[in-house]
C-alpha cells in the first residue's frame, strides 16, 4: 500500500479549510492501493471529517495521548479521535520528539493505545544533521524504530522523516533515501518478522510535486508524509496523483 498524508501542523484557519476539503471532494478519485490523508490541527478535525464526507480522504489527528480518560488537561484520547471519525493519528513527528519532548517509551504506550481503538499509528523516525554527521544516523533510527520490539507486529506505517529536510527546502538525495528506506525495510523484518515486509514506509521532508516523483520511485518508499506543499490543495492532489 501506498499512502499520502498532508501535516499540516499548526497552519491553516476555517476559511482555507472549505476551499481544501472542495477541492479534494471535487477531484480526489481513488485508486486501489493508494490511500490519501488530512493531518489537520485537532480543532478542526471534526470540520475536516464533516467536509470530505465519503471522498475517501483519509483523517489524521498530529498527536494523542496514550491513558484512555481523566485528568489529562490539554490532551486528547484516541478513543475521542475514534468517537469523531478519525482514521489514524501521526506518532512522534520530529517537532513532537524535538520541541515537546516526545519519548520513544511514551510512543510505545501510544502506538498500542492507537491500535487498541483502531486508529493507524504512522510512526515517524528520522535523524538530526548532526546525528547524520557524525555517524550516528543508522543507530538513532534503529533505536527509534526499536519501539516495535514492544508494541509488535499490527496496523502501522512507517515516515522516514531526516530532521534536515524537515521545512527546511532541503530534500534528501534520492541516494540518501535508497540508503534508509532499504534499512529501514530490513529492521522492520527483522523487528516484525514477515508483517514488517508489509509496512508501509513514508519519506518526508521537503516533498513537492518536482521532486516526488523521482522519490516515490525509489524502492521501499511507499508514500510521504508533506508538510508545507501540502498546504495548497492543488499540490497535495497532484502528489496523490503521482502516488497513484
Ligand atoms: C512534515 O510535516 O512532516 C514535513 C516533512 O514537512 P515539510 O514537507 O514541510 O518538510
Amino acid at each position: 500500500m501506498r499512502i499520502i498524508i498532508a501535516n499540516w501542523k499548526m497552519n491553516l484557519l476555517s476559511k482555507d479549510i472549505d476551499g481544501f476539503c472542495a477541492a479534494c471532494v471535487a477531484e480526489y478519485k481513488a485508486k486501489p492501493g493508494v490511500e490519501a490523508g488530512i493531518a489537520p490541527p485537532s480543532i478542526y478535525l471534526k470540520d475536516v471529517k464533516t467536509k470530505l464526507g465519503n471522498c475517501g480522504v483519509k483523517v489524521f489527528a498530529q498527536n494523542a495521548y496514550f491513558e484512555a480518560k481523566g485528568a489529562f488537561t490539554g490532551e486528547i484520547a484516541m478513543a475521542q479521535l475514534k468517537d469523531i471519525g478519525c482514521d489514524g493519528v501521526l506518532l512522534g513527528h520530529s517537532e513532537r520528539r524535538h520541541i515537546f519532548g516526545e519519548t520513544n517509551a511514551a510512543l510505545v504506550k501510544k502506538v498500542k493505545a492507537a491500535r487498541e481503538h483502531d486508529l493507524l499509528p504512522v510512526l515517524c523516525i528520522g535523524e538530526t544533521l548532526a546525528e547524520r554527521d557524525g555517524g550516528k544516523m543508522f543507530e538513532v533510527l534503529r533505536e527509534q524504530l526499536a519501539v516495535l520490539k514492544e508494541t509488535g507486529p499490527g496496523a502501522l506505517v512507517v515516515a522516514y522523516e531526516p530532521v534536515w529536510a524537515i521545512g527546511t527546502g532541503r530534500v534528501a538525495t534520492v541516494e540518501q533515501v535508497r540508503e534508509v528506506h532499504a534499512f529501514v525495510a530490513e529492521e522492520l523484518k527483522r523487528l516484525l518478522g514477515e508483517a514488517g515486509a508489509e509496512v508501509p514506509i513514508q519519506y518526508g521532508g521537503s516533498v513537492t510535486p518536482d521532486n516526488f516523483s523521482e522519490l516515490i520511485q525509489v524502492p521501499h518508499v511507499s508514500g510521504g508524509l508533506v508538510g508545507g506543499a501540502a498546504l495548497d490543495p492543488a499540490k497535495f492532489l497532484k502528489l496523490v496523483q503521482q502516488a497513484q
